[in-house]
């Protein structure tokens, strides 16, 4: 996808909105904005959480995962959102182990949060000239993990 994005974005008018639809993930979102998109839509935030999956500053999460069940961090500890302001990761995990539809809704919620805050920092960082501080950090803390140190 970079490499075609690399071709393509070079002969766009730099003028016009340029949208890359059905993409992605948030790596995925970073690896446009380097390359001059403007817009994306894609269901993975919403569909993601449907199924148990969340995507946090620290790479993503899959809540149905054994070793969230007794965790009582959030999601993500950087985030605002209500998932993340009221819930364990282990509440998370019993919520969509048992089919409890709040469990989906929660991961729905911090993931759509979660996106939002990204294009709000990448904007943020294009105003500011700061891109390429705005990346590097993303990167660092994505490979970072989530993996609690003992
Ligand atoms: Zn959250």
């Amino acid at each position: 996808m970079t490499r075609i994005l690399d071709v393509t974005t070079s002969v766009l008018p730099e003028n016009k909105p340029r949208y890359l639809m059905g993409v992605g993930k948030p790596i995925d979102l970073v690896a446009g904005v380097i390359r001059g998109v403007d817009m994306f839509d894609c269901v993975l935030p919403t569909r993601s959480g449907r199924t148990g999956q969340a995507f946090t500053r620290n790479g993503q999460v899959n809540i149905r995962n054994a070793r969230h069940s007794a965790d009582p961090r959030p999601l993500d500890e950087l985030c605002e959102c209500p998932a993340c302001n009221g819930f364990s990761r282990g509440y998370l995990h019993h919520l969509v182990k048992s089919g409890e539809i709040l469990g989906a809704m929660l991961l729905t919620w911090h993931n759509l949060h979660y996106y939002q805050e990204l294009m709000n920092g990448l904007r943020q960082a294009i105003s500011i000239n700061k891109l390429d501080n705005f990346v590097q950090s993303f990167m660092e803390m994505q490979t970072k993990g989530d993996i609690k140190a003992i």
